[in-house]
């Protein structure tokens, strides 16, 4: 195999496996990266501790992608979760799997899972040229033939791997420019906006909320016909709405339903292992045990005392009001209130917040045995740039990692 010159932009995930592979196939190759640092938004992933991957099978897996998660067949074929973790181990970085499969360093630091890909890049000699930007890329007769940098620098080379990422947390260098100058090519970029983000709801309640966590509940997020309900966890009150795994994990769906000018409410499920009866029996027991104490005293063993006050102004039901002096009418409502706090979402919070970009360059325009480009030659896309965004869990950095080492051999190998 002849020695090519091969560049990756974007010293993230799917950038720096790209070129760990293609130097690992003896190619001669530049990893350029804006940033003084590689993987700054690596570094801040699983809160600092880096969920890499998740430990389920294929099938599984797949699901997680929205609708297009097919694509990623071939990329997995090619190296998926336990080679991803064979990766870290070998290197000597040990990896626990904690609950829903979800895969960490035993250290719980990030930096441990960038210094093996720094030493790995090191090892196998690729030369990273760090606070360099990419400006534009230079097509002849449909194939790539050079890289301009803001420097004003032009480099000559065989094959691009584009992988600057999405448009979140931009601060981490994920700025979106490599999507104009992918447009600017011909590329159709499908539209981008935010996944896996926090919701604002139209009710005041989350400002005395902020801050509070509720545990073990379900939520339902309804457009007034479809539905979509969460397993059990935990949700997040914010100044704005609501966040917490669940709801960033729904979110998905709720993006392209409020985009459609839909009416999007969530009911949450605060005690989901009891039905209307028996939580309405429970109520009864507690207000028989209590009668002479206020209302809001006695709900104390069933809600979080910040929730109590938004319960009963929701249900008009006056604190003070002695619990014997509970109407059933009153009772019932605040039964339904347990099984069906809502609120109305009026929109996500801004694409700058959240985990991932959905859209990016489109599916259709690459080919998901190499990556390529379909429409220009020797023009390789990974990571989140591409069309394509999982759910919570390892997914998208798995995503990233995967896509990014096909990228990086089929580069070498064309
Ligand atoms: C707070 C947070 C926590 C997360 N936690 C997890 C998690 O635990 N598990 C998980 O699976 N996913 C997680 N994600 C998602 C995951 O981090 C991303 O999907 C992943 O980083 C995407 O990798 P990438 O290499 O495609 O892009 P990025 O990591 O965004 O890297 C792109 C790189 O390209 C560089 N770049 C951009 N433009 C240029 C240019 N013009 N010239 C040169 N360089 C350029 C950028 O500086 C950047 O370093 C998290 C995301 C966030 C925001």
């Amino acid at each position: 195999m002849k020695t090519k010159k091969i560049i990756v932009v974007g010293g993230g995930p799917a950038g720096m496996m790209s070129a760990i592979r293609a130097s690992q196939l003896k190619q001669d190759v530049i990893l350029i990266e804006k940033n003084s640092i590689l993987g700054k938004k690596l570094l801040l992933s699983g809160k600092g501790r880096c969920n890499l991957t998740n430990a389920c099978d294929l099938d599984s897996f797949l699901k997680r992608y929205s609708k297009n998660g097919q694509f990623l067949r071939d990329a997995f074929k090619r190296f998926f979760n336990q080679d991803l973790i064979r990766f870290f181990e070998e290197r000597g970085l040990k990896l626990k799997v904690e609950r829903q499969l979800r895969v960490f360093p035993e250290s719980n630091r990030a930096d441990s899972i960038v210094k093996v890909l720094e030493e790995e890049l090191q090892k196998n000699k690729v030369n990273i040229l760090y606070n360099t930007k990419m400006k534009d890329v230079i097509v002849e007769n449909k194939e790539v033939k050079a890289l301009c940098l803001e420097n004003g620098k032009i480099i000559s080379l065989d094959r691009l791997i584009l992988a600057t990422g999405g448009l979140s947390y931009s601060f981490t260098g994920s700025t979106g420019e490599g999507f104009k100058i992918v447009r600017r090519l011909g590329h159709r970029i499908v539209d981008l906006r935010p996944g896996l983000v926090p919701l604002e709801i139209k009710q005041d309640y989350p400002r005395l909320l902020e801050g509070l966590t509720l545990k073990n509940i379900r939520l339902k997020f309804s457009d007034g016909g479809k539905h979509i309900e969460s397993n059990i966890g935990e949700l997040l009150f914010t100044k704005f709405g609501i966040s917490g795994p669940l709801v960033l994990s729904l979110s998905s769906k709720v993006v392209d339903w409020l985009r459609q000018d839909k009416k999007v409410f969530v009911e949450i499920d605060l005690k989901p292992a009891l039905t209307m009866e028996q939580l309405d029996m429970r109520l009864l027991r507690e207000f028989k045990l209590n009668s002479n104490k206020t209302i809001k005293n006695t709900l104390r063993a069933l809600l979080p005392k910040r929730l109590i006050r938004v319960f009963l102004e929701i249900a008009r039901i006056n604190p003070q009001k002695k619990t014997h002096q509970i109407t059933s009418s009153e009772r019932k409502s605040l039964v339904s209130l347990f099984k069906g706090l809502r609120f109305d979402i009026t929109r996500t919070r801004p694409i700058e917040e959240a985990m991932v970009t959905k859209g990016g360059v489109s599916l259709k325009e690459i080919t998901p045995r190499t990556m390529e480009s379909v429409l220009i030659k020797g023009l390789y896309f990974a990571g989140e740039m591409i069309d394509l965004d999982g759910d919570t869990g390892g997914f998208n950095l798995q995503l990233a990692f995967s896509t990014g080492y096909l990228a990086g051999e089929a580069a070498a190998f064309s």
